[in-house]
């Protein structure tokens, strides 16, 4: 047991340390919460995008000058309203110098362990600056190397992290600072075992701060995040969708896999491991609120929320030699496996089945089904590729327990052409797969007829 508890881990994203002003309402947040002790941060806003794009390769260098003058601009307009920071910005100058380095091997030899160790930095440069701003409102503060505290397998770009290493490390090199500072560190970077930098994938830090909470054994995570926590829809789809006060990680799971953008798709995978409940809240108005997730909320109501996932491509598979026969899906799905692709829905038929390809880890990009994996598959079977469709996730409780569940959502979808349903594997969701042009319209209605 942690002998330090109870301690809250609390993460910030790029958006709430990217401006002096939004590093102090952070700052703000933290101190109004004396059991916070670990903070976890992303790079400043707009820094991340800068460096992905240096990490590509820029030719030209004077556009790669531009690159560099966009990202010291960001960090330098912050660090010019900190008091005696001449340390902190020796710091930050040794980074930019090295990020400069990196974008010039970047030019003419590209690759992925580059790559993570060039986006690296922007979280290396924020936890400098917000550690100094943390200390000079009089906050015992001190920095930690996530890299030294999150191991990772050495996929660079999307590392899978090892739960078990990473909490002896920071059991062993956290926990005596916890005692005594508070802790800032960097989400989204680690490191695997031969100390190469890697990085969780996109959005990572909500991963990354989940993963230090469990390892130290927290009693809670906050993730503050720039809105008042989780919605019934995106508010830019439905204007009447509106927050959602306490929510459970079953719910908020499918939430975060069906494209509700909130928070990383993995990151309540550990808290759930550790029983650890989750906050959801904006760091600029923390008096607003947010959305607690627990291992159990004190409601289930049948409907609670409308998520949407763009960008799907669904694959029919029609064989006629699947009619009264076994081990056809297990083919498919040994094809699938061997090229590592991951089904998200999936509904047969006596003679086809359909399937959805999982986007996880694809950054927004469609899913491809590689040729290859065409290739082989039709040498089995009949291969019909579909893409510009969504799916638009309806999430809720015991939705294959309550008669009539489905009546409203098939009335409000009436004039809609459904290309594929699930149904019946969870009791927390019913998934439609529809035309990427229908899908707004498909929130909006089901928003409207079920929770306005
Ligand atoms: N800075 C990284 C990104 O922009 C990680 C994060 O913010 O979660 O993806
Ligand atoms: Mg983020």
């Amino acid at each position: 047991m942690n002998p330090l508890s109870p301690i809250s881990v609390a993460k910030f994203g790029g958006t709430s340390v990217g401006t002096i002003h939004a590093m102090r309402q952070s700052a703000d947040v933290i101190e109004q919460n004396p059991q916070t002790r670990l903070v976890v941060i992303s790079a400043c806003s707009g820094v991340t995008n800068h460096l992905v794009a240096l990490a590509q390769g820029i030719d030209d260098p004077q556009a790669r000058q531009d690159k560099l003058a966009a990202i010291t601009t960001i960090h330098q307009t912050i660090l010019t309203q900190l008091p005696d920071c001449q340390n902190t910005q020796a710091e930050v100058d040794h980074w930019h110098l090295t990020i400069a380095e990196y974008a010039d091997t970047a030019a003419s030899a590209p690759s992925t362990a580059l790559t993570d160790a060039l986006v690296a930095c922007g979280e290396l440069i924020s936890t400098h600056i917000f550690t100094h701003l943390l200390n000079s409102r009089g906050v015992a503060t001190v920095r930690a190397d996530a890299r030294e505290l999150l191991r990772t397998d050495s996929q660079f770009g999307s590392a899978q992290p090892d739960p078990q290493q990473t909490k002896a490390q920071c059991q062993d090199q956290l926990l005596p600072h916890l005692a005594t500072h508070l802790v800032v560190t960097q989400g989204f970077i680690g490191a695997d075992a031969a100390g190469q930098t890697t990085t969780l994938g996109r959005g990572g830090s909500d991963y990354s701060a989940a993963l230090f909470a469990e390892a130290i054994e927290a009693k809670s995570l906050a993730i503050w995040t720039d809105v008042p926590g989780i919605y019934t829809t995106d508010p830019r789809i439905a204007s009447q969708a509106r927050p959602i006060g306490e929510i459970s990680f079953s719910e908020a799971s499918e939430m975060a896999t069906f494209g509700a953008k909130i928070l990383h798709p993995s990151t309540l995978v550990p808290a759930v491991r550790q029983h650890i409940p989750v906050f959801v809240g904006a760091a600029r108005a923390p008096e607003q609120g947010g959305t607690w997730i627990r291992e159990q909320a004190h409601s289930a109501p049948l409907f609670r929320a409308v998520a949407l996932r763009r960008n799907q491509t669904m694959v029919t598979l029609t064989s006629l030699n699947m009619f009264h026969t076994y081990g056809f899906l297990a083919k498919v799905f040994e094809i699938l496996a061997r090229f590592e692709i991951s089904v998200d829905l999936i509904t047969t038929s006596e003679v086809s089945v359909a399937l959805t390809l999982d986007q996880t880890n694809t950054q927004g990009d469609a899913p491809q089904l590689p040729d290859a994996a065409v290739d082989e598959l039709s040498q089995l079977c009949h291969v019909d590729v579909c893409k510009q469709l969504a799916v638009v996730a309806l999430i809720g409780n015991a939705m294959n327990q309550t008669p009539g569940a489905t009546a409203s959502v098939f009335n409000a979808l009436e004039q809609t052409k459904l290309r594929m349903i699930c149904y019946g594997a969870s009791n927390h969701n019913v998934c439609v797969v529809v035309d990427e042009y229908d899908a707004t319209d498909v929130v909006q209605r089901l928003h409207a007829d079920l929770f306005e």
